[in-house]
């Protein structure tokens, strides 16, 4: 935690609050951020999904494929990590309902220079879903219909808002392109994800990426022990990623290969290893989509940091 302060640029609090008053973009992002949350839970609670309120603290998280800095409670000589997302209690509460999402708050101390990205708080949310028994296609139709559903809704109650900031928005029309990673790496490069959006005016999947370019939760294909079964939804006009998600691995044997394939130490998952070996985690599929990042395409905006008051920007320290 110290490293960060010492880096961090303070943001005094007084010019936070003359900000939020005299840029009118948080007031009107509130606006089409609330319509976002609204409209995305009447769209799942239609189809039987069940609201579970998000975890915040828990002694198993995500590990994540990149590196940030870690968050931790000691509690009564335990430890707490602070969730940086839900996906493995995901896993757990589909055994209760079938189909559950929540809004799940998400601490990553992101490092400084992704600030630059546009896209990156270092406290966010994601909508998370999850539903038992299915395969990846079937999430990747559904968040199609959610976005479709929501990106309509808001043009048909706020169209003057987004007239104002993003008037090239339009509905997007199903079904979304596919693209594996293979593939894009081949036509587009090592940057194939940014170059990929900013050349898109639909958003599109990108699927089937390399085992080790992800976590061990993301289900290994088992017809092509290279590639998981997971995708990416990649927002176009250079807006890049909005969803992660994928198939997951519910075996025993196949997580602990997979943790110890990322070089990961299986200590931090104990908890988690446990209700796998007794056998009780089932097939799932899920995903994640970023509240601020949506919200951030749909005003076209340059960083999701205006998307939230009290929003959390790398590198920097406020309020
Ligand atoms: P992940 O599974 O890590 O890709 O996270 C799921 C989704 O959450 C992503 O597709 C983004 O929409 C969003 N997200 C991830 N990290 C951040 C971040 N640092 N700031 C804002 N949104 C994020
Ligand atoms: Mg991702």
């Amino acid at each position: 935690m110290k490293k960060i302060l010492e880096m961090s640029k303070k943001v005094d609090s007084v010019e936070v609050v003359k900000s939020y008053l005299s840029d009118k973009t948080y007031y009107d992002a509130l606006i089409i951020q609330s319509e976002i949350l609204g409209s995305s839970r009447e769209f799942l609670v239609e189809r039987g999904f069940v609201e579970m309120l998000p975890v915040i603290i828990s002694t198993i998280t995500d590990p994540l494929n990149h590196d940030v800095l870690d968050a931790q409670i000691d509690y009564y000589g335990y430890k707490y990590y602070v969730t940086k997302s839900m996906i493995l209690q995901k896993q757990v509460s589909v055994l209760v309902h079938d189909k559950i999402f929540s809004f799940s708050p998400n601490l990553r101390l992101e490092k400084e220079e992704k600030y630059d990205s546009g896209r990156h708080l270092i406290d966010f949310v994601q909508l998370d879903i999850e539903i038992k028994n299915k395969k990846r296609e079937e999430i990747m139709d559904l968040m199609e219909d959610l976005i479709i559903y929501v990106i309509r809704n808001v043009l048909e109650k706020y169209s003057d808002i987004i007239e104002k900031y993003h008037p090239s928005l339009k509905i997007p029309s199903k079904p979304f392109k596919k693209i594996s990673v293979k593939k894009a790496k081949e036509l587009y490069g090592d940057e194939y994800e940014k170059l990929l959006s900013e050349q898109s005016d639909q958003p599109l999947w990108l699927i089937d990426f390399p085992i080790l370019e992800r976590e061990f939760y993301d289900k290994q294909d088992p017809k092509n022990s290279d590639i998981l079964l997971d995708f990416d939804l990649i927002y176009p006009e250079g807006f890049g990623e909005g969803i992660s998600g994928g198939e997951r691995e519910h075996e025993y044997e196949q997580i602990v290969k997979r943790i110890k394939l990322k070089g990961n130490g299986l200590e931090s998952y104990e908890d988690y290893l446990k209700i796998a070996k007794e056998g009780y985690l089932e097939q799932s599929a899920g995903c994640g989509i970023g509240i601020e990042r949506f919200t951030r395409f749909i005003l076209g905006l340059d960083h999701v940091e205006k998307t939230r008051l009290f929003g959390k920007a790398p590198g920097k320290f406020t309020i």
